[in-house]
């Protein structure tokens, strides 16, 4: 995800409103590296304005989604997750008890596929996730755990 400044022309080129809520949308997604939800970025983005609606994160995330911004994630959390880090290539580290996503950056050995194991698909990219638990719920520090 590039500068909050060239997102926002980019949404303006596309022809898209660019409004101080849709804005904070965006510096909430590039603060954080918690891979949020989109009702995570909405409870963050109401400390600013309160009557932001859910249904205009949802539209400005899928907005970021269709414009290579971020990343939609559907990693059996119980949300959609939304990813910032679209630059570099990565895999996801996923908590199992609380639903953490951490990035991993690691050389995995080669996700490459032959032909008969890729059954005719063409493979455009290939993700791996590793699942577990966490530090915090390891440690059980989580309250909730
Ligand atoms: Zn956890
Ligand atoms: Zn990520």
């Amino acid at each position: 995800m590039g500068s909050v400044e060239r997102i926002a022309s980019k949404f303006r080129d596309e022809g898209l409103r660019m409004t101080p809520q849709r804005q904070v949308v965006f510096e909430i997604l590039q603060a954080s590296d918690a891979h949020p939800s989109a009702e995570a970025v909405h409870a963050e983005a109401r400390k600013k304005f309160p009557s932001l609606s859910l249904r205009t994160v949802y539209q400005t995330l899928h907005d970021l989604e269709r414009l290579g911004e971020v990343q939609l994630l559907e990693l059996g959390t119980g949300q959609a997750r939304f990813d910032p880090g679209v630059e570099r290539a990565h895999h996801h580290l996923v908590c199992e008890r609380c639903g953490r996503v951490d990035d991993l950056f690691a050389e995995l050995p080669s996700l490459e596929l032959d032909a008969e194991a890729s059954r005719g698909y063409r493979v455009n990219r290939a993700e791996v996730v590793f699942r577990g638990l966490c530090q915090s719920c390891r440690e059980g520090t989580d309250a909730s755990a």
